[in-house]
């Protein structure tokens, strides 16, 4: 029977080799929705923007269309995996890394025979990897004269705007770069519209002498939500460099009004004649505003107004440019007749607040930034003029773009292919999702404190983790989401049925303490020694590498003599952590201790830690120790993994933690396929024939005295030894 879908697949495969379509990934950074034309919000008449309606003209248009994690590198790890953030390792800005060695789908797109190419922002901390070409820019990049980092690892610099040199190295890519016996994938990733919203010199002109409207909750008190909502530094009317965000020069002045500290560094790397042209734009314009600031005419909320006329015309000056250099791209498309075979999307990492509820930024689960743009155009497969009411995340673009490659979507991908979708005018097939969940992780810039939640067609539940609290949205009659209904009593059951949803999705995204990574590096020893391991799997050749907590690490103690013994002359590494839990393995994994390892075995032996510090239920810890093995597997394929019982602790057996660590047990066993993955229960190894836990081998009822590390050691060594042979 197994056979039969492969079968299946090959041959489909086979068939549609020779018309696999190119992809072109437009994505842009921080584009809100209310400022693309075709999502029809209150700036559409102001600022149109022609080449990108174009695309949901000739294509489709998706209105729910969302993020897993409304900042920069977390949206875009998700997109190259298809998974949220907490199974990718990329949760925050500040700590995360993108460990470039997990599968991602450009990497099978290459794999598969696409020519794979990304031009202009990565801002994923890791060299890009899966692309046959790439020039990125580092981290934010800069919109004047911008450096691009090249793939030998030089960097290039180029004159001119960021925005423009991006879509001219993607053309010129198109043109001159590719193989044209391939399909090709070709990412022009912009850093426009990011803060702080330089625009070209061509545009910085436009809309100077009109008000641009304003959004309705510009003012926002935010009375009846969450308390956090007051405290963030987001803010236009608080939260706006003097030089950096309202490119106002020389020192910092109206402190009530303007933060001082941070100059627009974009002005110090113009040359002469762009400074030029950019102070005859603003100098007077600022000038003017200081002297009325100065005069006291101009105060309080007319403050806040000037400030967000600077930076929604600053904001849509730069989109004017991206819009442009779509245009371009798509007229290069018609151009050269690849326009019919390839597959065109807009999108950028996350939403963004153009003053409603007084902000500007993102984070929040709120419409504006958990939303994301999504445009596309397929010809002959989506009906011109298609609109999708579906509910459609970052995370189903990998596995869209592998179906349409023929290319066999990974098990442990969690979104879905938007191919159905696409294919039926946007409508969602019966049995599509009934909700979408979203995690902010709640990092110290802005202050927007962390939270998840989960939405569907009508509702939006979102839960606040420090104080333990929930808001609800009804979206149908809030759009603008001004009141938590959350203990209003005619929501109550409303409330009850998002509790469930978010439960559902929080288990089928696999989203709990155990799985979130997390690293401990306020505590000095564990952070040295993860630098300290980082340095020695640099060296590289470990053939046999140990996987656990304070038990593991202690090889390093109690177990030294036992360890030299037995594994001093395997190449051996000790990857253990003492006091850490399945999230900790998980972090350090996901950054940086695995880079380069792929030793013959894995002994893992961790979530005693889960059950010893907050008594956790066993299938939470084996959700975690699943998600290691995964991680174990897809880095390093072809390594053997020694799975070991969760040691017994208490000393008797109907102690509490020794039934939750059996319970454990019990799960993870099945874990094991008798091929890579090995399963080695040692309990008996250690307990009396009462089942009592002998003092004199762990006094503590948890750590091995050096004993116990040899009468480990023995009773592992014959299934070792096949494993290494
Ligand atoms: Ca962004």
């Amino acid at each position: 029977m197994k056979l039969l879908p492969l079968l299946f697949v090959l041959l489909a495969s086979a068939a549609d080799a020779a018309k696999r379509p190119n992809i072109l990934f437009i994505f842009s950074d921080d584009h809100a929705l209310n400022a693309i034309s075709s999502y029809e919000g209150p700036l559409k008449d102001a600022a149109p923007t022609p080449n990108l309606d174009r695309i949901a003209e000739q294509g489709a248009i998706f209105t729910r269309s969302y993020c897993t994690n409304s900042i920069c590198g977390p949206s875009r790890a998700s997109i190259l995996t298809g998974k949220h953030s907490h199974i990718n390792g990329y949760v925050d800005n500040n700590t995360s890394r993108f460990d470039g060695s997990q599968t991602t789908f450009p990497k099978l797109l290459l794999k598969s025979g696409y020519q794979t190419a990304l031009v202009g922002k990565w801002h994923l901390k890791t060299t890009p990897e899966g692309f046959d070409y790439w020039e990125v820019l580092p981290g934010q990049g800069s919109y004047y004269n911008p450096d691009f980092i090249q793939q030998d690892g030089g960097r290039k610099r180029y004159t001119g705007y960021v925005t423009d040199i991006v879509t001219e190295r993607a053309i010129d890519w198109l043109k001159t770069g590719r193989d044209k016996g391939k399909p090709f994938l070709l990412m022009c990733q912009h850093k426009a519209p990011h803060r702080n919203w330089s625009p070209a010199l061509r545009h910085v002109d436009l809309w100077d002498d009109v008000d641009l409207p304003e959004p309705k909750t510009l003012f926002d008190d935010y009375s009846n939500r969450h308390p956090s909502l007051a405290k963030q530094r987001m803010s236009i009317a608080n939260d706006f460099f003097w030089g950096w965000d309202m490119k106002l020069n020389g020192d910092a002045r109206f402190p009530e009004y303007f933060m001082p500290g941070l100059a627009n560094g974009e002005r110090g790397r113009m040359n002469e004649d762009q400074q030029a042209a950019w102070d005859a734009a603003y100098e007077t314009e600022n000038q003017a505003m200081i002297a009325t600031v100065e005069a006291g005419e101009m105060k309080g909320d007319a403050v806040t107004r000037w400030k967000y006329q600077r930076y929604i015309k600053d904001y849509l000056r730069c989109i004017r440019s991206v819009d442009e250099g779509v245009g371009r791209m798509l007229d290069y498309l018609d151009e050269s007749g690849l326009a019919e075979d390839t597959i065109v999307i807009y999108s950028s990492d996350q939403g963004f607040y153009l003053g409603e509820h007084g902000w500007y930024d993102k984070r929040w689960m709120f419409e504006e930034s958990f939303a994301m743009p999504f445009l596309i155009r397929w010809p002959g497969v989506i009906k011109p003029g298609s609109r999708s009411e579906a509910l459609i995340q970052n995370i189903d673009y990998a596995p869209t773009f592998l179906e349409v490659a023929g290319v066999e979507i990974p098990e442990t991908v969690q979104g879905r292919s938007l191919l159905p979708v696409l294919k039926a005018s946007g409508k969602a097939p019966e049995d599509w999702r009934e909700g979408l969940y979203y995690f902010y992780s709640g990092e110290a810039t802005h202050r927007v404190a962390a939270h998840d939640g989960v939405c569907d067609q009508r509702y939006k539940l979102m839960y606040f983790p420090g104080d333990k609290s929930w808001n609800l949205f009804d979206l149908e009659k809030d759009p603008m989401e001004m009141r938590s209904v959350h203990d209003d009593p005619a929501y109550a059951k409303e409330l009850e049925r998002m509790k469930g949803l978010y439960a559902r999705l929080r288990d089928e995204y696999r989203m709990n303490e155990a799985t979130l990574p997390a690293h401990r590096n306020d505590q000095g020893w564990w952070k040295k020694r993860h630098e300290e391991t980082l340095k020695e799997v640099k060296k590289g050749g470990h053939e046999l590498v140990f996987i656990g907590d304070s038990i593991t690490q202690g090889w390093e103690g109690a177990g030294k003599q036992t360890w030299a013994e037995f594994y001093g002359d395997r190449k051996p590494l000790n990857l253990g952590y003492s006091g850490d839990r399945t999230e900790h393995v998980l972090w350090r994994l996901l950054n940086g201790e695995l880079e380069g390892v792929d030793p013959k075995a894995y002994v893992l032996m961790i979530g005693t830690n889960n059950t010893g510090h907050r008594m956790a239920p066993p299938e939470e810890t084996a959700s975690g120790i699943k998600l290691i093995l995964e991680l174990l597997r897809d880095r390093s394929p072809d390594s053997k993994i020694l799975l070991l019982s969760v040691f017994p602790r208490d000393e008797k057996p109907d102690g509490a933690k020794r039934k939750i660590n059996d319970g454990v047990n019990e799960i993870i066993k099945g874990y094991a396929d008798g091929e890579m993955i090995h399963w080695l229960d040692l309990s008996d190894t250690f307990l009396a024939e009462d089942g009592t836990l002998p003092r004199e081998i762990m006094p503590d009822f948890l750590h091995p005295k050096a004993q116990g590390y040899r009468m480990w050691a023995e009773a592992m060594e014959p299934k070792l030894k096949e494993l290494l042979d």
